[in-house]
């Protein structure tokens, strides 16, 4: 009840009480972030790393706010997943990311895909596999074309539920990919289990690639069992040239990072692809 509340608040630390103010400021800006449109997308390239050419681009989420400013998702992910919001923002993640992604078709002439990111929350909500189909249909976007990111901690639950959800976006020809890949927490052995298509090495291996011989040794180790699965590869947080060189002789398929692009707003982005040697 609510005087209950008001007479614990009294326990708090003046910090606390700050915090959790502006816990509820932002949560209750968020709440009206979506029908005033201050979410935007950026987008960064995947590029084939033996080329250096663009194969798809990850949707990256942005808040606008005229009170909060360029709000990084980091600092507002958890909490839309924990006032449960993740659902329509990612909802119109998805629309948006299909819809851009069928432009950039028809710009360039070239099939490019695009990487949306799924949060746990998001991919349990009981409407998730049909807005991922009805996003695909408004949009007209091939299925193969988008790949859907979901990160390990996901699999912890190891439900009936997560894994009929995976099969089913597998059959309808969206491909999958784990997320931050060597950082969770899961058994191995879920590869197999699940109908994956892609890792993505965590840029925290990637960074010290010639630095840390520990590094070097579990990035190439990743990218033989992924492809002895049958699995490809994306590196991330790419940002420098040795890096892509180590990845290049290691055959790792695809690279993403700053070395190649920084996220760029939908505009930038389009622009880039017009004079981009990289197509
Ligand atoms: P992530 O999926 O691992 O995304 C990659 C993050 O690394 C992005 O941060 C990107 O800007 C950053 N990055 C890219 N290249 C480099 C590099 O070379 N060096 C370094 N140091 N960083 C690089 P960002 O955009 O701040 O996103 C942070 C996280 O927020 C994402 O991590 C993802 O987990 C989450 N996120 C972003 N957009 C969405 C979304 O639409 N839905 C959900 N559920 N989560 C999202
Ligand atoms: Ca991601
Ligand atoms: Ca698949
Ligand atoms: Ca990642």
């Amino acid at each position: 009840a609510k005087h209950n509340g008001k007479s614990s608040y009294a326990h708090f630390s003046p910090e606390m009480s700050e915090v959790s103010h502006e816990r509820l400021q932002m949560e209750s800006l968020m709440r009206r972030a979506l029908e005033l449109n201050e979410f935007e997308l950026h987008y960064q390239p995947i590029v084939h790393t033996e080329t250096g050419k663009l194969q798809a681009a990850e949707a990256l989420l942005r808040w606008n706010n005229p009170t909060l400013g360029l709000v990084m998702p980091d600092r507002f992910i958890p909490l839309a997943e924990e006032t449960g919001l993740i659902t329509p923002v990612g909802e119109w993640v998805m629309q948006e990311a299909c819809r851009t992604a069928v432009g950039w078709g028809k710009t360039t002439g070239r099939s490019i895909g695009i990487s949306v990111n799924v949060s746990p929350r998001q991919f349990r909500d009981p409407g998730f596999f049909d807005g991922v189909m009805s996003a695909l249909r408004s949009s007209g976007l091939k299925p193969e074309l988008l790949e859907l990111e979901i990160t390990e901690r996901l699999l912890l639950d190891n439900s009936i539920e997560t894994a009929t959800i995976l099969y089913q976006l597998d059959k309808a020809g969206v491909r999958l990919s784990v997320d931050d890949f060597g950082t969770g927490y899961s058994a191995l052995s879920y590869l197999k289990s699940y109908p994956f298509d892609v890792l993505k090495i965590d840029k925290s291996f990637v960074n010290d690639v010639n630095k840390e011989p520990e590094d070097a040794s579990l990035v190439r180790a990743i990218i033989n069992m992924a492809h002895s699965l049958g699995l490809k590869v994306i590196a991330e947080g790419v940002e420098e040239e040795s890096q892509a060189d180590f990845l290049r002789r290691e055959h790792c398929d695809y690279s993403q990072g700053y070395y190649y692009s920084r996220p760029q707003t939908g505009k930038d982005f389009e622009g880039w692809l017009k004079s981009t040697h990289r197509i």
